[in-house]
């Protein structure tokens, strides 16, 4: 796996203190799960929030906060996650299926997807999307932060080609246009905290019925 596209520097810094809402964590911790680069910048923003934290309050050592627990979970849901090629985070809330067991619900054409439940009171939406070789997603932009792992396949929009293990952070009123690589279809895990909006009106008029 080559990672190109990896977190900012602010989303490991909410992961690491623990602020990030759960959705966009489940996301996050993913990539963490997969990404060297990242594991080793969370771990760094741990201690350091973990030094940080002493200094204010004069106590010893905190118990860190992100991924810490589940990376050094013991070898039954690892040897699971290995088993499944996704990352823990996913694994844990998939209940034991893979990808093409899950029921998908179709939205538009060449595109279906799979909710996954997040704690009452969470603001975000955590869902899988899989979208069909060469389908392009319909130009859109984003009410909140966005977070999208690629978990199978890859797409490209203007920020460049995103492939297995990349994450894609889109901000506020950001707008872009995916189009999937033709070959094979693309699945990703997507983190919201608001739905997207579209630029086409009937894309906007469908929106409510659809439920993307
Ligand atoms: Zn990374």
């Amino acid at each position: 796996m080559r990672i190109t596209h990896h977190l900012d520097a602010t989303t490991i810094l909410a992961l690491a203190s623990g602020t990030l809402d759960e959705a966009l964590g489940v996301v996050a911790a993913s990539h963490v799960w997969w990404c060297g680069k990242c594991r080793a910048a969370l771990k760094e923003a741990e201690r350091l929030g973990g030094v940080l934290l002493n200094r204010l309050t004069g106590t010893a050592d905190q118990p860190s906060a992100g991924e810490g627990g589940a990376a050094a979970g013991s070898g039954e849901p690892q040897a699971l996650a290995e088993n499944i090629g996704l990352p823990l985070p996913v694994v844990s809330r998939l209940g034991g299926l893979s990808l093409s067991d899950l029921r998908w619900r179709w939205a538009v054409p060449g595109l279906s997807l799979h909710e996954l439940a997040v704690a009452k009171g969470g603001k975000g939406r955590l869902f899988l999307l899989r979208m069909a070789g060469g389908a392009a997603v319909p130009q859109h932009g984003h009410g909140g932060e966005e977070l999208t792992l690629i978990l199978r396949g890859s797409y490209s929009d203007r920020f460049g080609r995103f492939a297995v293990g990349d994450i894609a952070e889109l901000h506020r009123n950001v707008v872009h246009r995916p189009v999937v690589d033709k070959n094979d279809n693309c699945i990703c895990l997507v983190a919201t905290e608001a739905p997207a909006r579209f630029t086409s009106l009937i894309m906007r008029m469908i929106q409510p019925f659809v439920r993307i």
